[in-house]
């Protein structure tokens, strides 16, 4: 990619995010007539769930790669119709936004060995989410993987993570992995779902019309039955053991109101690898930094941007769209997408208002169905508490700077009341994941030991850069002339004032 070329480059409609949520809004806006620019840090399109395999990859048997393959295909088919309208930077990651008055914003981006500024007028915030990881003694041990990693060595690189695994967490997920995992001829000892359904009739109602979710949940519970694995409810992982890498767990029953581990009825098994999915945790590092307003919802993953019903954010111009702005998976995200985009389009009057209400309405009439079946999904899954006392003095907090839990609450004794106290107090969230692995679960520990509210506990200011950089490469960007951020080096220290 030529990153010179691009740098100045002004799009009237810039998506950030390229999975389903930022397609939508891409294959939207692009009908409509408008031209747009999608930036992915992935070099493929599909975002998490939709990513294809790697080119090298020749796929034989599509049918056998299941129905989120096909989905995918389909959603970039509708956008490869569009495509001509749409400039696709793949493979740019975006490292910080700034406001510029009324030209709009900046955004910061780097791809392999440049960076660059780009200017946009409106712009669609499409980030997705990452894993929420639950940290129990020896969840740092080579052997214990997130649900989304091993699904990323299963699904997109064809690789076996383990021998004998056991599945712990909570949410549908738990229950793909595990068919994933038997599927690729890995011996799972059993499936830990944290929760427990309580179907009812009156449940019913509520996911009419959207049986396509049942039914995915259904096909997989099936495949477990047929593989005979257990599926047990109100169990999770107590603990990882093993010299260097994993070699037997400990798991037993939770408490069904708060997940308190009742660790005295531990079993212990031999396995080499534990999966951990505790759901997810949306990625609001970019609505932040563009200064929307926050507010806190613990079944949407914790800190989301306040959003009208059209996607608009409490900054003019900036949507958020997606597992970003609320976990509630692909089919909801590209919906919220699509509506976005057409809401974009008639804000440069690329269409009118009435055309514009017709084009939403269907994406619209699907979020109110999808809106209702996710409840009962989120019942299930919404994250408990007593999930804090899994964690020993010695279990690391925070993985990048080597934090105990010890060390935490030596802090909260010293007067530390929030995250960012905390931060300040013992270096938590100040390496380089920024608190993505640590920031959710220390939240919901320091709630439960100062009894304080999750809003209260706040959360960890993110700083740019947002990715990975070298100061190098940071001084070699192009494309300054005339950006509000003089220098991105000093930018990165906090923008300009
Ligand atoms: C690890 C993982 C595994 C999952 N597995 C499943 C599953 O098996 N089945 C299921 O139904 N759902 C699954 N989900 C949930 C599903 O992926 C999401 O619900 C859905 O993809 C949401 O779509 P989205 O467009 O909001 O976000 P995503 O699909 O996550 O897309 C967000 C995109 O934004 C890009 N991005 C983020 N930050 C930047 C940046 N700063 N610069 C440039 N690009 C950026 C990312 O590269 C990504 O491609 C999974 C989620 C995760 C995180």
């Amino acid at each position: 990619m030529d990153i010179k070329a691009k740098s100045t480059s002004s799009g009237s409609l810039v998506i950030v995010g390229a999975g389903p949520a930022g397609l939508g809004a891409a294959i939207e806006a692009a009908r409509a007539g408008l031209r747009c620019t999608l930036l992915d840090e992935s070099a493929h399109l599909g975002g998490r769930i939709y990513r294809p395999p790697p080119e090298a990859f020749h796929v034989v048997a599509a049918p056998a790669l299941g129905r989120d393959f096909q989905r995918g295909e389909r959603l970039r088919h509708e956008f490869s119709e569009v495509a001509d309208q749409v400039e696709v930077l793949s493979g740019a990651s975006v490292l910080g936004i700034w406001n510029s008055g009324n030209s709009g914003r900046e955004l910061l981006w780097t791809s392999g060995h440049s960076s660059a500024m780009l200017r946009a007028e409106r712009l669609v915030l499409a980030t997705g989410a990452y894993e929420r990881p639950v940290p129990f003694p020896g969840w740092t041990l080579p052997g214990v993987m997130t649900a989304g990693g091993v699904q990323t060595l299963i699904k997109t690189m064809q690789v076996k993570p383990g021998r004998r695994a056991l599945v712990a967490g909570t949410g549908p997920l738990l229950l793909v992995v595990a068919n994933q995992l038997h599927h690729a001829g890995v011996e799972v000892v059993a499936v830990l779902e944290a929760g427990k359904p309580s179907w009812s009739p009156r449940q019913v109602p509520k996911v009419w019309g959207e049986w396509g979710l049942l039914r995915d949940a259904w096909t997989y519970w099936c495949g477990l039955r047929h593989a005979g694995i257990p599926l047990l409810f109100n169990h999770t992982i107590f603990a990882a053991h093993g010299e260097g890498a994993v070699e037997t767990a400990s798991y037993g029953p939770v408490d069904a109101n708060d997940w308190r581990p009742l660790k005295e009825r531990a079993t212990r098994v031999e396995v080499d690898l534990v999966v951990a999915g505790f759901g997810l945790v949306p990625d609001t590092a970019l609505t932040q930094s563009t200064g929307c307003r926050h507010e806190y919802v613990h079944e949407l993953g914790g800190w989301i941007p306040v959003r009208d019903a059209f996607m608009r954010t409490t900054v003019p111009g900036v949507f958020a769209v997606g597992d970003g702005a609320g976990v509630a998976g692909s089919l909801v995200a590209l919906e919220q997408g699509r509506v976005a985009g057409i809401t974009a389009a008639e804000q440069t009057g690329a269409l009118n208002a009435r055309e514009a209400d017709r084009r939403r309405a269907a994406p619209l009439r699907r979020l109110r169905s999808l809106a209702r079946a996710r409840r009962v999904l989120d019942e299930i899954s919404r994250i408990r508490p007593g999930l804090s006392q899994l964690a020993s003095e010695e279990t690391l907090a925070c993985r990048c700077e080597e934090v105990t839990f010890s060390e935490i609450r030596a802090a909260l004794a010293a007067g530390a009341q929030d995250l960012q106290a905390v931060k300040l107090f013992t270096r938590l969230g100040m390496g380089p994941c920024q608190g993505r692995n640590c920031a959710a679960s220390m939240a919901m520990s320091i709630s439960q030991a100062t009894g304080r509210t999750l809003e209260q506990v706040g959360q960890i200011n993110p700083r740019p850069p947002m990715k990975q950089t070298t100061l190098g490469l940071l001084a070699n960007t192009t494309g300054l002339a005339g950006s509000v951020v003089a220098d991105p080096l000093d930018a990165v220290g906090g923008g300009p004032s």
